[in-house]
C-alpha cells in the first residue's frame, strides 16, 4: 500500500463544515462572521509521550484529545484538524485502530480531519486543531486577579499513578490500574466546560504538565500569586474521591506524599484550571452543571507573588513538587 492509498483509506472523509478537505494542496476553512480562529499544535513522540506497545485505538484518541484540551482551555469550539504522521512502516491493523480511535473522538466533537502529511520515519504524530471563539471572548492565562477563586475540573493524578505503576514503581490492584490507565491513555478534553466558562472565568489553561507548574504560568501571565489548599487537591484522585469504587480503601493506604506528587505535579491530566471572582460562584456552578463536568474550588489568587500551599488548618505545606519539563 502506497502513501496515497493509505491516506485515502484511513484519513479521508467527506467534509461537512470546511470549504475543502483532504486531496488538494491546501484545505480551506472560513471562520464565521464575528469569530476568531483558535489554533494549537501538539506532537506525540514514541518513547517520550507514549510506550511503543500502546493500543493504537487509544493512541489515536489521545493524539486528538490533547489538542482538543488546548481548545477547551481557550473556550473555543472545535472545527477541524490536520494530522502530520511519520510511520516506520505500513501496518494496516495499527492504522485501522489508530484512525478508528482518532476519528471517533473527532466525530464526538464535530471536529473534522481536513488535511495533513504522511511520511516514513520513527513514529511521530503531530496534530494542529482549529477552533472558533467569539471575538474577544477567548479564555486567556493573563486575566487572574487578587481575590479570585481557583478551580480545577474533574480529577487529578490518576494518569501519573498509572504511569508509576507501568514503570514498576508502585503496584496497583487490577481495578485501580484499569481505571487510572484509562485516564492516562484516553483523557477527556473538557471542551463543553471551556465553552460554558466564557464570560465567567477570568483566566484558564489546561493541566498537562502538572497542576502547580501549569498554574504558575497563569500567575506569571497575570502578575499575581496564590494559595492552594492541598487537603482539597489530594481528594481529586478519582477512586480516592469515589468511595463506592473498588479502589477506595486501597487509596487510603497510599503514602500522602505519593498522592500529593500525583495530584499536584502528576502530568497528563488534561483538566482545566481556571479562576473566577467570588461573585461568580453561582455562574461557575451553572457552567459545571451545563457541561456535566464537576469543578472543585482549590484556593485563592492573592496579590503577593509566589505559589503557597496550605493544609486544612491553614498551615503552610512545603512545595517540593516539580512539574514536567522536556529539557530540565
Ligand atoms: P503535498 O505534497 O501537496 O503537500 P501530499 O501529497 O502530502 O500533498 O498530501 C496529499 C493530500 O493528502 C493533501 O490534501 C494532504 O492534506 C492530505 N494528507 C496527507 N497526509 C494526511 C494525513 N495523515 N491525514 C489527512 N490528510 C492527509
Ligand atoms: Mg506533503
Amino acid at each position: 500500500m502506497g502513501e496515497f492509498d493509505l491516506i485515502a483509506r484511513y484519513f479521508t472523509r467527506p467534509v461537512r463544515h470546511a470549504a475543502l478537505g483532504v486531496g488538494d494542496d491546501c484545505a480551506l476553512l472560513a471562520p464565521r462572521a464575528g469569530m476568531q480562529l483558535a489554533i494549537s499544535s501538539d506532537m506525540l513522540v514514541e518513547g517520550r509521550h507514549f510506550f511503543a506497545d500502546v493500543e493504537p485505538v487509544t493512541l489515536g484518541h489521545k493524539a486528538l484529545a490533547v489538542n482538543l484540551s488546548d481548545l477547551a482551555a481557550c473556550g473555543a469550539r472545535p472545527l477541524a484538524f490536520t494530522l502530520a504522521l511519520a510511520l516506520p512502516r505500513v501496518d494496516e491493523p495499527w492504522l485501522a485502530g489508530f484512525s478508528r480511535g482518532l476519528l471517533a473522538l473527532a466525530d464526538a466533537h464535530g471536529c473534522e480531519l481536513i488535511g495533513g502529511d504522511t511520511t516514513q520515519g520513527p513514529l511521530n504524530i503531530c496534530i494542529t486543531v482549529f477552533g472558533e471563539v467569539p471575538t474577544g471572548q477567548a479564555l486567556l492565562r493573563s486575566g487572574a486577579r487578587a481575590g479570585d477563586d481557583i478551580y480545577v475540573s474533574g480529577t487529578l493524578g490518576d494518569a501519573r499513578l498509572a504511569l508509576e505503576a507501568l514503570l514498576g514503581h508502585v503496584q496497583l490492584p487490577a481495578p485501580v490500574l484499569a481505571q487510572t490507565r484509562q485516564r492516562l491513555e484516553q483523557p477527556t478534553p473538557r471542551v463543553a466546560l471551556g465553552m460554558a466558562l466564557r464570560g465567567i472565568a477570568s483566566s484558564a489553561m489546561d493541566v498537562s504538565d502538572g497542576l502547580l507548574g501549569d498554574f504558575g504560568h497563569i500567575l506569571k501571565a497575570s502578575g499575581v500569586g496564590a494559595s492552594i489548599h492541598t487537603h482539597e487537591t489530594i481528594k481529586l484522585i478519582a477512586s480516592c474521591a469515589d468511595t463506592a469504587s473498588a479502589g477506595a480503601s486501597f487509596y487510603q493506604n497510599l503514602p500522602e506524599s505519593l498522592l500529593h506528587q500525583c495530584t499536584l505535579a502528576g502530568g497528563d491530566d488534561y483538566e482545566l484550571i481556571f479562576t473566577a471572582p467570588p461573585h461568580r460562584r453561582e455562574a461557575v456552578q451553572a457552567a459545571s452543571t451545563q457541561a456535566q463536568t464537576r469543578v472543585t474550588r482549590i484556593g485563592q489568587v492573592e496579590a503577593p507573588p509566589g505559589l503557597r500551599l496550605q493544609d486544612a488548618q491553614g498551615q503552610p505545606v512545603e512545595n517540593r513538587f516539580a512539574s514536567f519539563d522536556h529539557f530540565a
